[in-house]
C-alpha cells in the first residue's frame, strides 16, 4: 500500500460511500473528506420510483449511519486542479488532496422548457414531489421514455390507480437494452397491465401553462397529461471537471483499473465512469446500474490505495434488476452489443422466460423474466465466453 495522507471523495452516494467504508475498513488513517451536493445522508436510490412512490419511505443505505456527521453535505464540488491537487467548492473554499476519488453520478436529461407538472426523478426530493403529486389526483400520468425508470414509474403510477400513457421512441421499449423479443414482450406487458403505450414517437413539447395540460408528439398528435415525468436517460455530472485536462466523453474516461485516464492519483467509481471493460475487448463502457457503483466505489478505493502498478482491473459483469407490473426482470452484460438473440428457458406467453444475446455466436448479454435461475447458468455462459448455442445447464 502507498502512504497517501489525504484522500478526498466528491459524491456522497452509492459509489462515495462505498469508497469510503473501504478505506477505513482497509486502516487508512490519514485525513478523509467526504462531499456531497445533496443535503441527505447517502440513501438507495432504487426505491424511489418503486416503494417511495408507493408511501414507503425506507430509502436506507446499509453503511451510511457509519459517516457520522463529520463530512461536507450540501456543498458542490465546482473545480478540480489536478496540478495543484485541489478540489474548489461552491463557496469559493478549497479542499487539497492526495488521492482523489470522483463519485459524481448522473443526472436526468431534460427537454427544453419544463412547465409545472413535469418532473424527473433521481434524488429523493424529486420521489416526495412526484409522490405528492400522485396522491394529489393528478389522474392523466404521461410518462416519457420506457427505459428502466420509465418503465417503473409507468408500473407504479397503474399500481396506484391512475390513468398511465407511456410513450418511447423506439418501435419497443428497451428495444436496444433486451433485443426484439423480449422488448415486444415487454410492449404487451405494458398494454395488458393497462397502460396505454405508444411507440415510435418523441415528445417534442409541453402543452398549457404555467400547469401541463399535454404532451406534443413528433407525429402531431397532443396526449392530454395532469402530470408526466420524463426518463429519458441521464447525463454524467462532469461539468466541474471541465477546466482539469482529465479526458471528458460521455463520463470520465478511465483506464481498466478506474484510474483517470492519465492521472496516477485521481481514480472515478459509479454511473459517472466510461471505462475499458475487459470481458468486452476493452470497449469502453458506462453502467448505470446499482451493483457497478457498489462494487466500483469499493475497487476504486482501492485501487487508489494500492497505487496505479499495483491495481487490478475492474471486469465485473453488469447486472440488473427491476420489477415492472409484478414480473421480475434481471439483465446482464452488454445485451446491447449483441447480434443475436436465443430463447434459452421458458416461453414468452408464459412471462417466464430467459433469453441469450451474442455477438458474433458468443454470448455478451442476457435477460430474464421471472427466471432467475437461468439468469445465473446465463451469466456463467457470459464471463466464459460461451458460444450462444452452448449455454452451460
Ligand atoms: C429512480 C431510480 C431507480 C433506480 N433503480 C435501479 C434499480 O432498480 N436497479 C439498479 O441496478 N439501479 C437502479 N438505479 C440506478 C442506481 O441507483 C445508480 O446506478 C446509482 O445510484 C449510481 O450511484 P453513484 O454513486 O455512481 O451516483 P449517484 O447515485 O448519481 O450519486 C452521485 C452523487 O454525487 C453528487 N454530486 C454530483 N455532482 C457533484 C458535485 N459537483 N459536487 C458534489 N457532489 C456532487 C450528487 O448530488 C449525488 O448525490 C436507479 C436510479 C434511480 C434514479
Amino acid at each position: 500500500m502507498r502512504k497517501l495522507n489525504r484522500i478526498t471523495v466528491v459524491g456522497a452516494s452509492l459509489a462515495g460511500l462505498r469508497a469510503v467504508q473501504a478505506l477505513r475498513r482497509e486502516g487508512f488513517e490519514g485525513e478523509l473528506t467526504l462531499i456531497g451536493a445533496e443535503a441527505h445522508t447517502p440513501y438507495n436510490r432504487p426505491p424511489l420510483s418503486k416503494s417511495v412512490l408507493q408511501g414507503d419511505d425506507d430509502v436506507s443505505l446499509p453503511g451510511a449511519e457509519e459517516l457520522g456527521e463529520d463530512w461536507l453535505r450540501g456543498r458542490l464540488a465546482v473545480s478540480l486542479d489536478p496540478t495543484g491537487k485541489a478540489v474548489t467548492l461552491d463557496d469559493g473554499s478549497a479542499v487539497h488532496y492526495d488521492g482523489l476519488v470522483i463519485a459524481t453520478g448522473a443526472r436526468p436529461r431534460r427537454l427544453a422548457d419544463h412547465p409545472e407538472g413535469v418532473h424527473t426523478l433521481r434524488t429523493i426530493d424529486d420521489s416526495l414531489a412526484l409522490r405528492a403529486e400522485l396522491n394529489a389526483g393528478h389522474q392523466r400520468v404521461v410518462v416519457i421514455g420506457g427505459g428502466f425508470i420509465g418503465g417503473e414509474v409507468a408500473s407504479t403510477a397503474q399500481a396506484l390507480g391512475h390513468q398511465v400513457t407511456l410513450v418511447d421512441s423506439a418501435p419497443h421499449p428497451m428495444l436496444t437494452a433486451f433485443g426484439a423479443d423480449t422488448a415486444r414482450w415487454l410492449a404487451q406487458h405494458h398494454r395488458s397491465n393497462g397502460v396505454e403505450l405508444i411507440s415510435g414517437t418523441r415528445v417534442v413539447g409541453f402543452e398549457g401553462g404555467p400547469r401541463v395540460t399535454a404532451v406534443r408528439l413528433s407525429d402531431g398528435r397532443s396526449i392530454p397529461a395532469d402530470l408526466v415525468v420524463a426518463g429519458m436517460g441521464v447525463t454524467p455530472n462532469t461539468e466541474w471537471l471541465e477546466s482539469s485536462g482529465l479526458t471528458l466523453n460521455d463520463g470520465v474516461v478511465c483506464d481498466a483499473t478506474l484510474y483517470a485516464q492519465g492521472a496516477s492519483d485521481i481514480v472515478a467509481a459509479g454511473d459517472v465512469v466510461r471505462w475499458p471493460h475487459g470481458l468486452y475487448g476493452d470497449a469502453l463502457v458506462r453502467v448505470e446500474h446499482w451493483s457497478n457503483a457498489n462494487d466500483q466505489g469499493t475497487v476504486a478505493a482501492l485501487n487508489l490505495l494500492a497505487g496505479p502498478e499495483n491495481a487490478k482491473p475492474f471486469a465485473d459483469l453488469p447486472s440488473f434488476a427491476t420489477h415492472v407490473h409484478g414480473a421480475r426482470i434481471q439483465s446482464a452484460g452488454l445485451p446491447h452489443l449483441a447480434d443475436e438473440a436465443m430463447l434459452v428457458a421458458g416461453a414468452f406467453e408464459e412471462g417466464r422466460f430467459a433469453v441469450g444475446l451474442a455477438r458474433n455466436g458468443v454470448l455478451v448479454g442476457a435477460v430474464a423474466v421471472n427466471s432467475p435461475k437461468d439468469l445465473i447458468r446465463l451469466k456463467r455462459g457470459i464471463t466464459s465466453g460461451s458460444p450462444l448455442g452452448a449455454v452451460p445447464a
